[in-house]
């Protein structure tokens, strides 16, 4: 064969019996076959064969795999961010007239999507605080479908009661999606509170180092799993072999970030209580939090973001941002890197102070996440920079 040919038709070798440590990042939109039958199969069935990487691919399946088993459920869909994830679920779920229940405190994006959802196709949105069971009994009707939660509530932490919400959602026939975002498995498995189907941002602590944006869907039924399959293929927000790839990289160390991330945010959390220019701390591991009881049961770590509020208001907020310097400003969560956020300067600039307050913000409102540094080092670049917020 020409050059031209030859230089197309590049492939790895692979011996028998030699099999990579690592996971292969198979970094290619299609697979090839001698067996045309073969294609059919992989075009029509997740896991017949690999056809092309929108409906599936082996570093892609490799991920799903290894979440879907630290959920303990039966098969997961990794998507291209966690909004990926969540809007294909939500989408692929309801119809036109159709019911859900979510929590009142859930991630602003999730918020806005079931808002397009009402705005565009009339589908119904309740809010409930989710401590109370009688409330979401009073709240379901012969067309709910959906009851959705967050494990832990981005930032509020605020925990609704699964193990009491899930089994009255099943006995109306009514689908429990939650968030496992902020607990990660190693704090809670939803589905053995209960939960159908458990979504992830992957961008935070699965993947855990600021490298790689991406999400999964986790389903305990198969058959629910093959009909969404379905509709992640159309929908298209599929997870990428190098970003799956990275997300795997990320799990190994799972456990021990985890650890790390919840030791340093008691440590912090517990630091600014005493602080002077702290008027409150909202971390729902502190025992006088709303949600501290609710969690007990079943939530054993809370290292997400969390809130505090500085007395001195909006102008405190500004002068220890610009201060600090281990900690930096930027909007996420979950990495080895601890970051910080002013809302009422940054994100939530345009809003009154009427608005802030729906948000359960203040003026002087700080959203923090805390990453795997030593806990010293935070202590002291916080303490460096409220120093000039008190003087
Ligand atoms: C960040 C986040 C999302 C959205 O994930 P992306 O990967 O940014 O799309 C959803 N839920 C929670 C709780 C989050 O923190």
């Amino acid at each position: 064969m020409h050059p031209e040919t030859r230089m197309v038709h590049i492939s790895a070798p692979v011996p028998d019996g030699s099999v990579p440590l690592s996971v292969p990042i198979y970094q290619t939109s299609s697979f090839a076959f001698d067996d045309p039958e073969l294609i059919a199969d992989g075009l029509h069935h997740p896991d017949r064969a690999y056809a092309y990487s929108r409906f599936a691919n082996p570093t892609v399946r490799a991920l799903e795999n290894a979440v879907a088993d630290l959920e303990g459920g039966a098969a997961a869909i990794a998507t291209s961010s966690g909004m990926g994830a969540i809007t294909m679920l939500l989408n692929g779920l309801l119809g036109t007239g159709d019911h859900v229940i979510a929590q009142r405190d859930v991630y602003g994006g999730t918020h806005a999507q079931l808002q397009d959802l009402a705005n565009r196709f009339g589908v119904q949105v309740t809010r409930i605080g989710g401590h109370d069971p009688e409330e979401l009994r009073a709240a379901l009707t012969p067309r709910t479908r959906v009851l959705y939660l967050e494990t832990v509530a981005n930032p509020t932490g605020h925990v609704s009661d699964l193990p009491a919400l899930a089994p009255i959602a099943r006995a109306a026939g009514v689908l429990t999606v939650v968030d496992n975002t902020f607990a990660t498995p190693i704090f809670c498995r939803p589905i053995e509170h209960g939960a159908d189907v458990v979504v992830h941002s992957a961008t935070k602590f699965l993947g855990g180092h600021s490298d790689v944006t991406g999400g999964l869907a986790v389903f305990t039924d198969r058959a629910r799993y093959e009909k969404l399959w379905e509709h992640a293929v159309e929908f298209g927000a599929t997870a990428d072999p190098f970003a799956a790839w990275l997300t795997i990289r990320g799990l190994h160390t799972l456990a021990l970030r985890m650890e790390r991330h919840a030791a340093n945010v008691a440590r912090v959390a517990g630091w600014l209580a005493g602080h002077p220019a702290v008027a409150a701390v909202r971390w729902p591991g502190d025992p006088a939090h709303l949600s501290h009881a609710v969690a007990a049961g079943f939530v054993s770590g809370f290292p997400g973001a969390f809130c505090f509020d500085l007395a001195g208001g909006h102008d405190a907020g500004v002068r220890l941002m610009s201060r600090l310097r281990v900690i930096r400003a930027a909007a996420s969560l979950g990495s080895t890197g601890s970051l910080i956020l002013h809302p009422a300067s940054t994100t939530h600039r345009q809003l009154t102070p009427e608005q802030l307050q729906e948000s359960h913000l203040s003026p002087g409102t700080i959203r923090i996440a805390i990453g795997i540094e030593h806990p010293d080092d935070l202590v002291a670049d916080l303490e460096q920079a409220l120093d000039v917020v008190v003087r």
